[in-house]
């Protein structure tokens, strides 16, 4: 599946948020976004001073942001959001419920790996176990009771383990468990609201798909 290799520092300083694409890197001096917040371009400080946003233009910033946020293209992401519409429950939540389930996001929640980015990479190159069987789809749909792993034999796995020490000091969800030892961890359940980034306004995401 083709996705998006756009310079993704730009992709924060559009959005005017920290998206952490890149992991450490994010949490340090050197993020582009703490030392320039606002728009990128040549006039982007002009930009994002004037820029007055109409219903649309939030409507789709916000869509762009979360589709961003997930490394997709725009026919993958409207498909996410047809399959959400056809499930039972709030459009919005179960949106982000489908695309949280995703094997690579699962990953990065499990501490892993600290950006999507990496665990889609650990994926595809056959580092991972769902229930004991290699996949190798980064858009793998998970279901809470899978068990996600490192294989055993990966050449990865001290650096998952180094990895999940990391992330787990700046928090895993409780939606999973973890077992670092052991570098596999298990989906717990789907993760409510309250559970998610209080960031994203899902609403104005269905609102841009429902025009
Ligand atoms: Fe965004 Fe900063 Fe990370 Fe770049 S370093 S991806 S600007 S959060």
């Amino acid at each position: 599946m083709a996705r998006d290799l756009g310079a993704v520092c730009r992709i924060c300083r559009t959005e005017g948020q920290k998206l952490f694409f890149k992991g450490d890197r994010c949490f340090t001096t050197k993020c582009s976004f703490e030392k320039r917040s606002y728009w990128p371009g040549m006039h982007g400080k002009v930009k994002s001073a004037r820029l007055k946003m109409s219903d649309f233009g939030t409507q789709l910033r916000q869509k762009q942001k979360l589709r961003k946020s997930y490394g997709m293209l725009e026919r993958q992401f409207a498909g996410y959001f047809e399959k959400a519409l056809k499930t039972k429950g709030v459009t919005g939540i179960k949106l982000l419920q489908l695309l949280e389930s995703r094997l690579d996001n699962m990953v990065m929640r499990m501490g892993f790996t600290r950006s999507r980015a990496a665990a889609r990479q650990l994926v595809l190159h056959g580092h991972i176990t769902v229930d004991g069987k290699k996949v190798t789809i980064p858009s793998y749909q998970l279901k809470p009771g899978n068990e996600i792993a490192v294989r055993e034999t990966s050449t990865q796995l001290g650096r998952c383990k180094e990895s999940y020490l990391i992330a787990s000091s700046r928090g895993i969800p409780d939606w999973v468990k973890v077992d670092p030892e052991k570098a596999k961890g298990t989906y717990l359940s789907l993760p409510t609201r309250e559970q998610l980034p209080a960031d994203i306004q899902e609403n104005m995401v269905v609102e841009f798909y429902s025009r």
